[in-house]
């Protein structure tokens, strides 16, 4: 399903103000681009950008060469119809914070009557209480409060994705809502898993199973069922007897027909 209005992520500006360091330019645009956003604006940005910043951008130069930069904030939102500033810890002022998931559900319902900008500060001193001013309302990524501080183009990083799954119109969380974890002492580890592979693919040849075709394909599918069915240790263990065992009856097999050929 596709809630969002036609060309939201057109209306969806991302605004970087007094960035300090060339090379985070380049970081969100290549941040905003994979995640399907374009609009890009500098308010001035304390160096231009330069070779740090393409070197960053990785393919996304595009968004940088086209963004316009304005001399103050007010000008890169005069036409925004909801002004969200992102911030790495509460400040006094009186803005309703939000989180990311809500600020994206609502800044793409806002693109429907106009631009929506999202605002990012200075590396080492964020927004001012000034442009905070200007501002309808703060989005928080819930950090360590004793370190809440993320990098710049790490903080476009993670709004821009809760706006790319707001633009998909997903439920963020929906996929792997149905998994469950195991009862009793919990998940068997990589190495325990990775130890009944070792068994059936041993027991598989031992009991002639693939009968002259490649291992490997029987190998995958089996490795897929048992990863699905969440296996704990003491079911790993379990299977594992079993195997034991199929391969203590090969054996005795293997000796009994040896033995009626010697006899
Ligand atoms: N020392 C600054 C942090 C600047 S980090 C301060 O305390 O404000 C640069 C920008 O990244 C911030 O202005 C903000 O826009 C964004 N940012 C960093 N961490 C964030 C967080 N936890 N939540 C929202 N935005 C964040």
């Amino acid at each position: 399903m596709n809630a969002s209005p036609p060309n939201a992520a057109d209306r969806l500006r991302i605004v970087l103000v007094g960035t300090q360091h060339p090379g985070n330019i380049g970081s969100a645009a290549r941040a905003m681009k994979t995640m399907g956003l374009r609009q890009l604006v500098l308010v001035a940005p304390e160096k231009a950008p330069d070779r740090d910043t393409h070197a960053m951008a990785a393919g996304a130069d595009d968004l940088v060469e086209a963004a316009p930069v304005f001399a103050t904030l007010a000008e890169a939102v005069a036409d925004c119809r909801w002004v969200l500033g992102a911030t790495a810890r509460s400040r006094r002022i009186q803005l309703e914070q939000l989180h990311p998931r809500e600020a994206a559900r609502r800044a793409v319902a806002a693109t429907a009557s106009g631009p929506v900008a999202l605002v990012f500060g200075r590396e080492r001193t964020g927004l001012d209480n000034e442009e905070l001013q200007l501002c309808h309302a703060t989005v928080h990524i819930p950090s360590d409060p004793g370190f809440s501080s993320l990098n710049l183009a790490a903080a476009v990083q993670v709004v821009s994705y809760e706006l790319r799954c707001a633009l998909l119109g997903e439920e963020a969380g929906a996929v792997g809502a149905a998994w469950t974890p195991p009862p009793g002492e919990g998940a068997a580890s990589h190495a325990e898993l990775e130890g009944l592979f070792g068994q059936l693919a041993e027991t598989l040849e031992q009991i002639d199973f693939h009968k002259g075709r490649a291992p490997e394909s029987a190998m995958r599918k089996l490795r897929r069922l048992y990863l699905r069915a969440n296996l704990d240790s003491a079911e790993v263990r379990l299977l594992r007897g079993v195997l034991a065992d199929a391969q203590r009856m090969a054996r005795l097999a293997g000796e009994a027909s040896g033995n009626a050929k010697i006899g």
